[in-house]
């Protein structure tokens, strides 16, 4: 194994420009559209088939009330269903603008507006019949659910059950998350596949005409995500391979990966922050690939990933030989210096959370960032920490205070032993302008949560604390959290409403 140290690869700080071979800076995005607008956007798009519905009513059967109920929940619901594709993380321009942490917990809190709008979408149908014959609604409801010419809605609500379900238990499952990412595929595909089929084959508004039309664009707008995906992604994971330069280990199960481009790549361009996708070895498929934040500056070549051992996957990553090949696919998330402008720079890591922090770090350090820059590094013992003499080196080049906190004591600690508690972090922050400084927050779930809040209660605005979990949208639950989860079930309370307009209206 090669042990070359990540700082002693060469580094072009000094001319702003990426080392040839290397990576780039990333030219400024297109402006992040406000969350309101993208949840207005996002309403817009589910509602367009109930437009296209109320245009197409006078050649549709004339409906009871608790019908067009139903029509609508089922295409609004069907519209935000596909919607799931392109908020499942992997696309940029939807991830890109939320960050992942957000669109995860949308994907999540919306698949439940979205299961529970089809479940009730057979069940409204048969509800009048069922109130006034309980027996002749159930015989009702059988015939819908076995007759063959509904069959593919059936096996489309089957499988976003399955998926809704299996994705909140995820943890409990007793299987590899591998097989568990290829399930939820499988089942995206039955879903969105059953229920445009569905749609386009028995519903009342959409057998033909526009609403016809406009889910036809939509199953082809999913061929190609499903194909940009698993199709253009494979091949390009293949096309480019990056190597494996060297392996260093840098605390207790935790390595370096120093990753290079193949001579001829393409300039990778990303922001100081950002995570990739990354395969490595002759099976590089996108179902196989895991998120590692860049630990680097794009003015260093190539990508350097700090790796700690979680599972099957990361116990491996010690032992890669280089020269491996490896795939690269990104950059992904907006946990960016230049996403947040401030005056001053709060860096706080937990554990593995060391490997974004060290990214943000390094690009200060390379640019020689005039800012105040605090650094907050907790883990559980002293043997877990990464890359200390490099963060210790820092202060040199930048204006830079730093606090280590490890929770248990050892002979050779020089930090402080404890918790990263109200205290520390109020300390941490003397003397910074709160409404003009940035938190950067990434580590286990629990810190993260109880340090968000502790940051907003010191007086931090919410928008200034800024955090990427690893554990992918798990639905953390720090105050920030749960006044997003409340903004997100406000917009699934919105595609009900929808249903409900367009009942009134049809
Ligand atoms: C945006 C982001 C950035 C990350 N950056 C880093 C980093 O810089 N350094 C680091 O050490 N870890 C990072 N992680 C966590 C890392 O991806 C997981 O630890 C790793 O994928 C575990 O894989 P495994 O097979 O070793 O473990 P497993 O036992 O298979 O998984 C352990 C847990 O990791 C998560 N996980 C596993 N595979 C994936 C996957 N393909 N996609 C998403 N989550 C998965 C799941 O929650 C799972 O329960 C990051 C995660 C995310 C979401």
């Amino acid at each position: 194994m090669d042990t070359q140290d990540a700082a002693t690869r060469p580094r072009d700080p000094d001319t702003g420009g990426a080392p040839a071979g290397g990576s780039t800076l990333r030219p400024a995005r297109l402006p992040r559209l406000p969350g309101p607008a993208l949840a207005a956007l996002y309403l817009v798009f589910c509602g367009t088939t109930l437009v296209l519905a109320l245009a197409t009513l006078g050649e549709a059967a004339p409906l009871a009330a608790w019908e067009k109920v139903a029509s609508g929940l089922g295409l609004v619901a069907l519209a935000a269903m596909t919607v799931q594709l392109v908020t499942s993380g992997r696309f940029d321009a939807a991830s890109g603008r939320l960050g992942i942490d957000r669109i995860m917990a949308f994907h999540k809190v919306i698949a439940w507006w979205i299961l529970v709008a089809l479940l009730a979408h057979p069940l409204l149908y048969v509800l009048p019949t069922w109130l006034a014959d309980p027996a002749l609604g159930r015989e009702r409801l059988v015939a819908y659910l076995t007759a063959p010419h509904y069959r593919s809605g059936v096996v489309a609500l089957a499988a976003l059950a399955l998926l809704v379900v299996g994705g909140a238990l995820r943890e409990r499952l007793p299987w590899r998350y591998e097989s568990w990412r290829g399930s939820h595929l499988v089942l995206a595909l039955l879903a969105v596949g059953g229920g445009l089929h569905h749609a386009i084959t028995v519903g009342r508004f959409s057998a033909a005409g526009p609403v016809n039309l406009f889910w036809g664009a939509v199953a082809l707008g999913a061929v190609a995500v499903i194909a940009v995906l698993y199709g253009w992604r494979w091949a390009a994971l293949h096309r480019r391979p990056w190597r494996l330069a060297s392996v260093t280990r840098k605390a207790d199960r935790m390595w370096e990966l120093d990753i290079q481009p193949a001579a001829g790549n393409p300039p990778f361009t990303y922001r100081a922050g950002q995570f990739v996708w990354m395969t490595e070895g002759a099976r590089r498929f996108p179902l196989l690939d895991h998120p590692f934040s860049i630990a680097d500056s794009p003015l260093r070549p190539g990508l350097s990933l700090i790796v700690k051992e979680a599972g099957d996957f990361t116990s491996r990553v010690g032992a890669l030989a280089p020269g491996t090949p490896i795939g690269i696919d990104g950059p992904y998330g907006v946990f960016t210096l230049d996403a947040h402008p401030c005056d001053a720079v709060v860096l706080i890591a937990g554990g593995a959370g060391i490997g974004p922090i060290m990214g943000l770090l390094r690009d200060l350090a390379a640019r020689r960032d005039p800012r105040p820059i605090r650094v907050a590094y907790a883990a559980g013992r002293p043997e877990n920490f990464a890359c200390l003499d490099e963060i210790r080196a820092a202060a040199s080049i930048l204006d830079l205070e730093i606090v280590l906190v490890s929770e248990t004591d050892a002979e050779a600690w020089d930090g402080a032993v404890g918790r990263l508690d109200r205290e520390r972090l109020a300390g941490l922050l003397r003397g910074l302008d709160l409404a003009r400084t940035v938190a950067f927050l990434c580590g286990p779930g629990p810190m993260v949560t109880g340090v968000s809040d502790t940051l907003l209660d010191i007086g931090m605005p919410s928008r200034n604390v800024v955090y990427e979990r690893f554990d992918y949208g798990s639905g953390g639950r720090s105050r920030r959290d749960r006044r997003r989860a409340l903004v997100i079930t406000a917009v699934g309370a919105g595609l009900v409403a929808l249903a409900g307009l367009f009942a009134l209206l049809a």
